[in-house]
């Protein structure tokens, strides 16, 4: 049980860009980083106005000289300080993460960027390998996948409780832009733009983390072929709001997953259901507390968070003990106490650790770029299967 232990062996000086004042996501990374004490937030540069990023960042308690206008400005100043930061946390729209990573590897630093990671694979492939050649922690922020009974879903399936593994059924299908809300809100428009967003809004924005969902509940699980299918429903956007797409994965496993912004009245709409040979579970963010587990001919289970007869590797994230509710932000608390303990590990070049030391990694980030831009391929050539290498 986590209960105030900070997990690394001290605190990572960490500076962010993006995440700024009213953004959608800059909060819960700092609740996350900051939960356990394993990241001290020391330099930021939060904001495209550089003047509300200074201000906010003085509002967040960062000592005014490392309160930076621009992130440049932010690498150039802090490398020349002995105190300098460590590791940096890229929260902005989709089109800023290749160049911002990029140079922050460039700069020795640790890096935790949103997903979707970048445009296209072979940006995604020069990431991996400048971090890995310099040694260097590259997270990527699928935050849902520290989820206690997310751990306990992968434990199930790798312990062959549901046999062997036939399908998976997965969405995030949620409502939001059911109507024209890009005129109102500036995180919506950008969304919808190919320059801001990549070549893809709803799979880059959420196909992503469910593809990365099921990757992380059914180890070594690959995709092979693909198909997928896109619409527009909005009128006048420039990217789809709706994608349906089927994979071909390794050892016979069939995948269905439906990514969609206009799934009118669904608020979040994350779910995946793993079905196996001898039994299924069924997992939901909007009830991430309780896993469904169904033996063929039997009862349902429904298995609860912080109960004693989980494994030991779901109770190890355990923040308050069973009947109390954990959520999203316990989740993405877990998610960076895992980078917090590999960052630390490689600055102590402890590789014999990093080797079987898992966290939602630059590869995986990789892997969501492939995934979709297998899709647009597809969905360009009539929803024709495309193989994926
Ligand atoms: P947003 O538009 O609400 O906020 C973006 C923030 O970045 C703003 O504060 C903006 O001023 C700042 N910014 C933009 N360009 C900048 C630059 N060059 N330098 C410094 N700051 C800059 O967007 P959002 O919804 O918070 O999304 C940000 C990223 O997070 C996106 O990549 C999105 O896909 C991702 N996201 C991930 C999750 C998740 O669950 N992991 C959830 C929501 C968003």
């Amino acid at each position: 049980m986590i209960n105030g232990e900070k997990g690394a062996s001290r605190s990572i000086k960490w500076g962010m860009v993006g995440g700024g004042k009213g953004s959608n996501i800059g909060y819960i990374h700092r609740s996350a980083a900051l939960r356990d004490n394993n990241f001290d937030l020391i330099a930021g540069a939060f904001d495209i106005d550089p003047q509300r990023g200074i201000d906010f960042a003085k509002e967040l308690g960062v000592s005014e000289d490392r309160c930076y206008g621009d992130y440049k400005k932010m690498l150039e100043e802090e490398a020349k300080r002995k105190d300098g930061i460590e590791a940096v946390t890229i929260a902005t729209p989709n089109g800023t993460h290749y160049e911002i990573s990029k140079a922050c590897l460039e700069a020795g630093l640790h890096v935790v960027c949103e997903k979707p990671l970048c445009f296209t694979y072979e940006e995604a492939e020069e990431l991996e390998k400048l971090a890995t050649e310099n040694n260097l922690i590259f997270g990527v922020t699928y935050g849902y996948s520290g989820h206690q009974m997310v751990t306990e879903a992968r434990e199930l399936i790798a312990n062959g409780d549901l046999g062997e593994i036939r399908l998976i059924n997965t969405q995030f299908a949620y409502g939001f832009f059911a109507g024209p809300v890009e005129e109102l809100y500036p995180a919506s428009k950008w969304r919808l733009s190919s320059k801001n967003a990549g070549p893809s809004f709803i799979l880059g924005d959420v196909g992503t983390h469910s593809w990365h969902m099921a990757e992380t509940m059914v180890p070594g699980l690959k995709i092979e072929e693909l198909m997928c299918a896109m619409q527009r429903f909005g009128k006048g956007r420039e990217l789809e709001d709706n994608a349906h797409v089927l994979i071909k994965c390794n050892d016979g496993i069939f995948c269905n997953l439906w990514a969609s912004a206009i799934n009118s009245g669904s608020h979040h709409g994350m779910k995946i259901r793993v079905v196996g040979s001898k039994a299924s579970i069924e997992w939901f963010a909007e009830r991430p507390n309780q896993l469904r587990y169904e033996i063929e001919g039997e009862a349902v289970r429904i298995l609860e968070r912080g109960a004693g007869y989980l494994h030991d590797s779901s109770k190890e994230t355990d923040r308050i003990g069973a009947g109390h509710p954990e959520g999203l932000f316990e989740s993405w608390s877990n998610m960076y106490r895992r980078f917090a303990i590999a960052m630390d590990a490689a600055s102590r070049n402890d590789q014999e650790f990093l080797k079987t030391f898992w966290y939602p990694n630059v590869h995986e980030g990789a892997e969501g770029v492939k995934f979709v831009e297998a899709c647009v391929a597809s969905d360009k050539e009539g929803a024709a299967w495309v193989s994926v290498k």
